[in-house]
């Protein structure tokens, strides 16, 4: 899959810019350069301008096309009255090529329209197309937009808010947001292209850990008890519903805090994926759901990802696996990544469970049985010694207050003696 990303404008071409001096050319670089890092890992990306230089539009496809990208990006933020607000994005209907990237394009720009959307809170313009609209000429009825009509390949360009509203021009100054923009492009990029991407984690397969796998990783992130304990629980369920259990170990680890809880959800949930109740009405304990043992949560959360991917539930499901069960997207998500945007609102929730929590599970070696030995001996001895020392300090307190009333005592005595003195 190779993408060419376009940042819009740049060089003499400096002339869109918002009331307290955002610059389209520069904003839209930014944004691309932050796109084209995280599309790397998964895609094949080149872009047509990374430096303040002129590009004429001509020369921004004839590279895709020269190229035979997949896909062409032209990113860009809008302009207008004061008051115009929101992303949209204008794809593919008619070009030079004809009809014929119509209706990739279409099925890419839901995609990327719906993260960017979920990812920034911009007001959704939705996707369109824009016609020339001038009779007697060789192009009425083509595509506008030159970048869309040129491209030998399905063609984008994504407007992330407008320059010109005073709120979104303050939005576009800041970096974060332009991260944000980049991270929601990206997650629809990811979305649409998934089945293509080969190093993209499935959720839906065999285990790749064992148990004992599991539990060494939970130690050494430092996990309670509880969070170990639960590891064969989590291999039961992944063998009952095809699920691979240790990718959810890994987001229960995220969502636990290795189940040292910490936030809303209390231990006495026995909820290890922070699952919402029906209707929930904030972020309190109230809001969680409530499941009858440790066990028990987690077919919870194995039936709440059954949702998500489209498996049967094992047993009676929650509620709240019934609200995800009538989403639009439910059972279409296929890989971890795909979380983002749906699990939480943060585009980058899934690539976190890969990148901060399974990565290393995976890689994470069992010691060889007489070494899980001579370990757990030295806890032992370690424990033993622990209380011992307890003891010891124990025993120091009760001397320690001993001297101290003995000290009152003598105290006590020399000022009888002084009082007596001075009668
Ligand atoms: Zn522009």
């Amino acid at each position: 899959m190779l993408i060419v990303l376009d940042p819009g404008h740049g060089g003499t071409s400096r002339a869109n810019v918002g009331p307290t001096g955002y610059v389209e050319a520069d904003g839209v670089l930014d944004i691309g350069l932050r796109l084209r890092d995280l599309l790397t890992p998964y895609f094949a990306v080149r872009m047509t301008r990374q430096a303040d230089i002129t590009v004429e539009l001509h020369d921004r496809t004839a590279m895709a096309n020269e190229l035979q990208a997949d896909l062409f990006v032209s990113l860009h933020t809008n302009g207008g009255p004061p008051e115009a607000r929101g992303a949209e994005i204008f794809y593919s209907r008619n070009g030079e090529w004809g009809d014929i990237f119509h209706k990739e394009a279409k099925r890419v720009a839901l995609h990327v329209q719906r993260e960017l959307v979920a990812a920034t809170g911009l007001f959704d313009r939705g996707i369109k197309t824009w016609l020339i609209n001038s009779p007697g000429s060789p192009l009425h009825g083509k595509d506008y937009l030159a970048v869309i009509r040129r491209a030998k390949m399905p063609s984008l360009l994504v407007e992330s808010g407008f320059h010109t509203n005073p709120q979104e021009e303050a939005l576009l100054k800041t970096p974060q947001f332009r991260q944000k923009i980049a991270q929601g492009i990206f997650l629809g990029l990811f979305v649409a292209y998934k089945d293509k991407l080969v190093n993209a984690t499935p959720i839906i397969g065999g285990p790749q850990a064992t148990a004992l796998q599991l539990q060494e990783w939970a130690r050494k992130r430092g996990a309670h008890q509880r969070f170990i304990d639960i590891a064969p629980v989590y291999m039961e369920y992944g063998l009952l519903t095809g699920i691979r259990p240790e990718v959810l170990y890994a987001q229960s680890g995220k969502e636990t805090a290795f189940g040292r809880f910490g936030g809303a959800v209390t231990p006495t949930h026995n909820n290890w994926a922070g699952i919402k109740v029906k209707n929930p009405k904030g972020d309190t304990p109230e809001d969680h759901e409530v499941f009858s043992s440790p066990a028990d949560g987690v077919r919870g959360h194995f039936n709440h990802i059954c949702a998500y991917v489209g498996l049967p539930p094992v047993g009676v499901p929650h509620d709240r696996y019934f609200v995800v069960k009538s989403l639009p997207w439910a059972g279409t998500v296929k890989m971890v990544e795909e979380l983002g945007g749906r699990w939480s609102p943060n585009p980058d929730y899934g690539f976190s469970i890969v990148r901060d929590y399974l990565t290393d599970l995976l890689a994470t070696e069992v010691p060889p049985a007489d070494e899980l030995t001579g370990l757990r001996a030295e806890v032992a001895r370690l424990k033993e010694q622990n209380s011992q020392l307890s003891a010891f300090l124990q025993q120091c307190q009760k001397e320690r207050a001993a001297f101290l009333a003995e000290a009152d005592d003598y105290r006590n005595q020399l000022q009888f003696i002084r009082s007596y003195i001075r009668i």
